[in-house]
């Protein structure tokens, strides 16, 4: 079957010829219909090869961890599905029998380092091929009449962007203002969820007018340029208080210095892009009783709920195609920052 591989260090990834997996006992295989091109899978492509190899990652790499398909195959054992059933794929794979596990939260499992396992695409081979092979049925979730090209970067970019702002809700009442920082993939969607499931009044900054015009579109009740006069662009249309929640989707240094910047006494900053900024935690830096997180994908039950938003349309992903063979153009857009939303290749 045909794959999208990282192969050499340094280089775009190719479309390579590869085994079709076949599934072991309580394995389910699943044939890709959709596969959504994360901004993370540029960051493990740009680390450094000791990183890289430090962090487990094998050589070639199937990339791909936002998948959605049809079930192809049933190893023995499995009887959740039938063959032919449409699903997404919960890519933060954990053992399934730690704590966090029994909570759902396998993003946050205990044991996942040590038995190395990890997610399919950053780790494991991914979806951007004909057939991607899942570890356990746990991890797909029905779509339930979601169509798979326009709602597969849910598992991700919707995910991850939920867990976040899940957090931060009860801060979210009306009256209050949430930011988000950066208009892609990700942050897109997120301003989408803030208008779902809080009553925050929402500012989305981004450096591109393109983004800033698509987070208008998605709902953002207020767009600024992201730049040295954001902080006080934020503190007037907050009446110089700052922000309840801020969301930085980006997370280098100018994103979080800023976030912090426009921030409220008591409000959440939740750093979400992997941008390789750091932040300065002092008194008078950061507002009084403010918290600041940096979580990583979300749980199952999660996943769950963000599928429910989709498919009562409270929440939805703008989606760029490509096929399998595009890939490479699609990660050049990427980088390029010309993707509209976020781009979702079909095999
Ligand atoms: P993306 O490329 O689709 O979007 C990034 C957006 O940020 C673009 O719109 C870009 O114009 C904007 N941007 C760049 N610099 C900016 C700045 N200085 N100020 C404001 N906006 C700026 O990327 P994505 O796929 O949405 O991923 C976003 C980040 O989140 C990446 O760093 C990715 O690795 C990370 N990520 C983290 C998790 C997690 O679990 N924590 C999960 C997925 C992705
Ligand atoms: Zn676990």
């Amino acid at each position: 079957m045909r794959a999208l591989q990282y192969t050499t260090f340094g280089q775009p990834p190719e479309i390579v010829d590869v085994e079709k997996p076949v599934p072991g006992p309580g394995q389910v295989l699943v044939r890709v219909t959709a596969a959504g091109i994360c901004h993370s899978d540029e960051f493990v492509m740009s680390l450094p090869e000791e990183v890289y190899r430090g962090a487990g990652y094998p050589l070639p790499l199937t990339l791909g961890h936002e998948g959605a398909g049809t079930v192809a195959e049933l190893g023995e054992g499995v009887t959740e599905f039938a063959v032919g059933d449409a699903v997404a794929v919960y890519g933060p794979w954990g053992c399934g029998h730690c704590h966090r596990c029994a909570e759902g939260k396998e993003n946050y499992c205990a044991n996942a380092t040590a038995e190395g396992i990890f997610p399919p695409g950053l780790g494991a081979p991914g979806a951007m091929a004909e057939y991607l092979l899942v570890d356990d049925p746990r991890h797909l979730i029905p779509l339930d009449g979601l169509d798979p090209v326009e709602n597969v970067s849910l598992t991700d970019a919707g995910l991850t962007p939920y867990h976040a702002i899940k957090q931060s809700a009860a801060k979210l009442g009306a009256g209050t203002y949430a930011v988000v920082i950066g208009v892609g993939g990700l942050g897109h969607v997120g301003v989408r969820i803030l208008k779902a499931i809080t009553g925050a009044t929402v500012i989305a900054l981004d450096v591109s007018e393109d983004k800033l015009a698509l987070a208008k579109e998605v709902g953002a009740d207020h767009t600024l340029l992201s730049n040295e006069d954001a902080i006080a662009a934020v503190r007037e249309i907050t009446g110089g208080l700052g922000a309840d929640a801020v969301f930085d989707f980006v997370g280098a240094n100018p994103t979080m210095a800023m976030a912090t910047g426009m921030a409220s006494v008591e409000a959440d900053v939740t750093i979400v892009g992997i941008g390789g900024g750091t932040m300065q935690l002092a008194f008078q830096q950061v507002p009084f009783d403010a918290a600041v997180r940096m979580p990583y994908w979300g749980s199952r039950a999660e996943l769950m709920e963000v599928l429910d938003l989709a498919r009562r349309g409270q929440i939805g992903v703008e989606v760029e195609r490509f096929s399998l063979e595009d890939g490479p153009e699609a990660y050049r857009r990427l980088h390029e920052g010309s993707i509209r939303g976020r781009a979702v290749l079909v095999p």
